[in-house]
């Protein structure tokens, strides 16, 4: 085997080599060690370059700066203990001891979640009425809070689809239908990579659009106030599929439609624990109907389905260690089982319905809630 034109031939593993320089003797390569894996999984993450929109990249100042996903530096300090708050600390090392389930450790707050994504002006300047002023709800604050948010999932798509390379040499030393397998599933992981990242980027150039022209009037928001500092605090976006009624807003699997875009940060405000969605009012029918089925919920099944949420949608989370250590065996594992089964791209997605809700106390009571920048009831249906 492997004489001959073949060994000229473009790979079937469509990575584009002649067949003689890619899988002609993978099965005899030494498998990559688990170093490679975490050295390939941090490079991945190390990608410095400012978010700010490009237009702004002439006046960037300073070192990229590692700032924290969750917004105000002593927001953290509020749920922390001895400085330290639990955390799901994702690297190769451990998601191979746990067989890809992580648990959450406690990790110092000055470690804990980062995201190297701003320069230091930007990240000063940009920010700064969030930062350095109490949350008061105005369209700008729910912006920034957003635009956050959003910047840090396209940075997390690009360092995903950076592992491809990685990933397509993963079958060395195994036999020829494992190689088949693996690429088959490396296949299949690109294509939802590539159109994850184009969304994510198309939606970032309307975020700079607006961060440019100050034009806060095109963002929206919903904002849930809690009686203390949210025991989970955690900030990202997502395209949602189904409202909390378990009704379908939008088809995830039409590749070619735009999707619609919400983001959430849960943070301390500085007067009370806050809960902020934040959506472009272009996408705005759909999520309304998203927050609608929300705000139809009664304070205490709203405060449960924020956890569940956190949970299902969010990868960065961290946890108060008093509120955490409070929960029983049990109830830690059904959320540990929530996250595992979310983060796995190999998982069919399941709908809300058949994950169902945990019902666990989150902690919190929700004291008010209101929107930014629309009414409900100025649009039906
Ligand atoms: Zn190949
Ligand atoms: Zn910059």
């Amino acid at each position: 085997m492997g004489s001959g034109r073949k060994r000229n031939m473009p790979c079937w593993c469509g990575s584009g080599l002649k067949y003689k320089h890619c899988h002609l003797e993978r099965q005899n390569q030494a498998p990559p060690a688990l170093w490679e894996a975490e050295q390939a999984f941090r490079k991945s993450f190390s990608n410095r370059s400012c978010s700010a929109p490009n237009e702004w990249h002439k006046v960037c100042k300073g070192k990229i700066v590692r700032a924290h996903t969750v917004p105000r530096s002593s927001s953290l300090k509020r749920i922390a203990q001895d400085g330290h708050v639990y955390a799901f600390v994702v690297s190769m090392r451990n998601l191979r001891a746990n067989n890809g389930i992580i648990r959450p450790e406690l990790v110092g707050i000055k470690r804990a979640s980062t995201f190297s994504g701003f320069c230091e002006l930007h990240d000063r300047e940009v920010f700064s009425p969030v930062e350095n002023k109490n949350f008061e709800g105005t369209a700008e604050q729910c912006f920034l809070l957003g635009y956050r948010a959003t910047a840090r999932e396209l940075y997390t798509k690009i360092a995903a689809a950076s592992l491809s390379e990685f990933r397509r040499s993963a079958d060395a030393g195994r036999k020829p239908e494992q190689q088949f397998q693996i690429q088959m599933t490396n296949f299949l992981v690109d294509i939802g990579n590539t159109a994850g990242l184009r969304d994510s980027r198309a939606l970032k150039e309307k975020y700079d659009e607006i961060l440019m022209s100050k034009s806060f009037q095109d963002s929206v928001g919903y904002v849930v106030e809690l009686d203390r500092p949210p025991s989970v605090m955690c900030s990202g976006g997502w395209f949602p599929a189904e409202d909390f009624q378990g009704n379908q807003i939008q088809d995830l699997g039409a590749l070619d439609e735009e999707m619609n875009a919400i983001t959430c940060t849960s943070y301390w405000g500085g007067e009370t624990g806050v809960i902020v969605f934040q959506w472009l009012r272009a996408h705005h029918d759909i999520c309304a109907r998203y927050i609608k089925s929300f705000h139809a919920l009664k304070d205490d099944a709203l405060g449960m389905a924020l956890l569940d949420l956190f949970f299902d949608q969010m990868e960065n989370l961290q946890l108060s260690p008093a509120w955490w250590e409070g929960l029983s065996e049990v109830e830690r594992n059904i959320l540990v089982d929530r996250m595992a089964s979310s983060a796995n791209p190999f998982e069919d997605m399941k709908t809300m319905a058949e994950k169902g809700k945990t019902g666990i106390d989150p902690g919190w009571q929700v004291r008010n809630r209101y929107t930014v920048g629309f009414d409900f009831n100025e649009q039906e249906g």
